[in-house]
């Protein structure tokens, strides 16, 4: 399974192998994820944010998360649950288009809940109660969706006006519930500060006040864990998505102004646009547009760089936009203004988000300078005790956050997105074609020899049918085992 490319696969045929409990369900650590949308890495920087510095001091802090591209929270949140990259776990952006299915993907409609955009990759809650384990989940994106058949055991639906407060209640109480029901992993989702810094930008310092109001909800979700007696046990990882950038409606890059709207669909918006062109279209959009603004990079899909990791999806389309940090593409400038936003390129600090983390398995007041978001899935489920699926992150970067480094440095075993590997299926062939020249040479050379010593009609003929028995049982078995590696 380790080899096989992501799209349309069931990692879920994987997960009986992979995901074995290293520890019985009822020693398993707890772990609560929490995410505060759009948190930029320096936010507690500007403020006194004693919460959070409260956290670092009492666990870890990396200084520079390098998140995936494209720095949007959909797929950014799902990198943090199966540390996989875009093109992998296929939630390639917040507004989609898969060209198999014929179908749209919004975050504002209803698509959201259609499993088949999800599949491609299991998120942590999933496998943890595969494992027999039991999760929870509060507005964290996907996670009210059926995805491989299952829900997190506790759940909220999507409501944005569902104040914090009260996710952090139904959260405690599914972590306090009786050994039994109680759950070992949790996520937790809130909208803010992302959407004061869509709407203020993230210069403004009006943000300074939202900031604050967020370290005062880690303030109150703090308060309740030691109220339920769950703050020592429990580890604690307060992350985020993407960063936020200032945004100025001077820096426009108006597509308008290069090529006739009418050639081409655009699919995902800006900073990072998907575009389609309109069947025999494709050379005229793309040479229109090629070198057309200094602020705006233009790929063909087969041309986007190997280090974005943003390839290989067919929901990936054939022309990829990006703008500069800090500019906007627009069809025109009749489009609605935001004056701050995220999306652009992983590398820039500005899209980074913040990372803190206490409990058990954290050392205390330590700071490491850097690592991947996609390795935050490895470290999970190390805490958790649960063997990782093929994810593109690494245990070894993160270990020095753990009080006790792992026994074995994990070895990753990315999944290779574009390429299928027939090495198995060839191995299984040889190994077919080795057992069955075996038993011919065994037919042939030791029971037909044996032929003339037997009376005629004798049953001791049943001898060579019984080798073709277990030959045949031989092929059943093996054949099942050669058509799951061409799934
Ligand atoms: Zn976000």
């Amino acid at each position: 399974c380790v080899t096989m490319g992501p799209s349309r696969l069931s990692p879920l045929l994987c997960v009986s192998a992979l995901l074995l409990p290293l520890v019985s369900p009822m020693t398993r650590p707890k772990l609560l994820l929490v995410s505060f949308d759009g948190f930029r890495w320096d936010y507690i920087n500007r403020v006194p944010a004693t919460n959070f510095h409260a956290l670092m001091k009492e666990g870890v802090q990396v200084e520079q998360v390098e998140n995936i591209y494209i720095t949007k929270t959909f797929p950014n949140h799902y990198s943090l649950v199966t540390g996989l990259y875009a093109e992998t776990h296929g939630i390639v952006a917040n507004e989609m288009y898969d060209p198999a299915l014929n179908l749209s993907f919004s975050m504002e409609t209803d698509s959201v809940y259609d499993p088949r955009w999800w599949d491609d990759a299991v998120p942590l809650w999933v496998s943890v109660q595969k494992a027999g384990g039991r999760s929870g989940a509060a507005m964290w994106p996907g996670s009210d969706v059926k995805i491989h058949g299952t829900y997190p055991n506790r759940y909220l639906p999507y409501n944005a006006s569902v104040p914090f407060e009260t996710r952090v209640q139904r959260v405690i109480e599914w972590f306090s519930a009786p050994k039994e029901e109680a759950v070992d992993f949790a996520v937790l989702y809130w909208e803010e500060p992302d959407e004061s810094g869509h709407l203020l930008g993230p210069e403004s310092p009006l943000m300074d006040g939202i900031i604050a109001d967020v370290d005062k909800k880690l303030g109150f979700l703090r308060t309740e864990l030691r109220k339920a007696g769950l703050y020592e046990n429990l580890n604690l990882i307060v992350t985020s998505d993407h960063g936020m950038t200032q945004m100025s409606n001077e820096k426009m890059v108006e597509l308008d102004e290069y090529v006739s709207r009418d050639l081409y669909t655009w699919v995902d918006k800006s900073p990072v646009v998907g575009i389609i062109p309109n069947e025999g279209k494709f050379e005229e959009v793309y040479s229109k547009l090629l070198d057309a603004n200094p602020y705006m990079a233009v790929y063909k899909k087969e041309d986007i760089p190997v280090r974005y990791h943003y390839q290989h999806h067919l929901r990936i389309m054939p022309i990829l936009l990006e703008a500069q940090e800090g500019y906007s593409i627009v069809q025109n400038r009749t489009a609605p203004f935001m004056l701050g936003n995220h999306g652009y390129n992983n590398s820039l600090r500005s899209m980074h988000p913040i990372f803190v983390a206490r409990g058990p398995a954290f050392r205390q007041d330590f700071v490491q300078p850097s690592m991947q978001s996609v390795d935050l899935y490895p470290l999970m489920c190390h805490i958790l005790s649960l063997r990782p699926l093929p994810h593109n992150g690494s245990l070894f970067r993160v270990k020095d956050l753990l009080s006790e480094a792992p026994p074995t440095p994990a070895p990753s075993a990315p999944p290779k997105p574009p390429s299928y590997s027939y090495a198995p299926v060839i191995g299984s062939m040889i190994s077919i074609v080795m057992v069955v020249g075996f038993l011919i040479f065994y037919i042939k050379e030791v029971t037909i020899k044996q032929l003339p010593a037997l009376p005629r009609g004798s049953k001791e003929m049943s001898q060579p049918l019984l080798q073709e028995d277990l030959y045949l049982h031989f092929l059943e078995t093996h054949r099942g085992c050669v058509s799951v590696r061409h799934i």
